[in-house]
């Protein structure tokens, strides 16, 4: 990747995670915002990055990038379950007519996603637990956190596109990043005072790590 390069990676036989200058700056990571947007937004890349090394497919790579099974039977059946139950909630989303999410394609993606932003979360509440953190333009701290990681995904496509990213890309649309995400994590459904039962709130939550 260039300097510019709006994009970012993890490199499984190098196990390393890539940032290039163009996705740290505004609207993404923006210097001049406080934490809660920031660890929402690049935080959530950052994490997304990181639980790359330990999707279905990282996972198979040990420390040195050698692929490598290093995992105990055990540890991986449960792992199998988990990403399964990420699996099903995402097969169940409509991308455009009645074309679904091939979520056997996109899985390692939505479990990064998934993975990266309650990482990223913890990370947050790690850095401002002495802070007194108060509510801005009347948004809770929490909410901005949440808002921040949803604000890369604004946007829309052509519907060519739409039905041709069904087949090929591993990342699933984009609203269903944000919205399967949060509906997967508590902490979200508290900051926004979501009732059980609520679109945002899933009964069968699935969580990964
Ligand atoms: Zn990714």
């Amino acid at each position: 990747m260039t300097p510019p390069t709006v994009d970012a990676y993890y490199k499984p036989q190098m196990n390393d995670i890539n940032f290039p200058a163009g996705v740290l700056q505004p609207p993404l990571y923006d210097p001049k915002m406080d934490d809660a947007p920031n660890y929402g937004n690049t935080g959530a890349t950052i994490g997304h990055e990181l639980t790359h090394g330990f999707d279905d497919e990282g996972r198979q790579f040990d420390a040195h990038g050698n692929l490598k099974d290093w995992w105990t039977a055990a540890d991986a059946k449960q792992f199998d379950e988990r990403i399964s139950c990420v699996r099903n909630q995402y097969a169940q989303y409509t991308i455009i007519d009645d074309i679904k999410i091939n979520s056997s394609l996109t899985s390692g993606e939505d479990v990064a996603d998934l993975g990266g932003t309650l990482l990223a979360y913890i990370a947050w509440k790690h850095a401002a637990a002495n802070k007194n953190l108060q509510q801005v333009d009347g948004l809770t701290p929490d909410q901005r956190f949440f808002i921040g990681m949803a604000q890369w995904a604004c946007g829309d496509e052509h519907q060519e596109l739409k039905r041709m990213r069904a087949t090929v890309d591993p990342h699933s649309p984009d609203q269903y990043r944000i919205n399967g995400v949060v509906s997967d994590l508590p902490e979200f459904g508290q900051a926004f005072s979501c009732k059980p039962g609520q679109p945002m709130m899933r009964v069968n939550a699935c969580r990964v790590w």
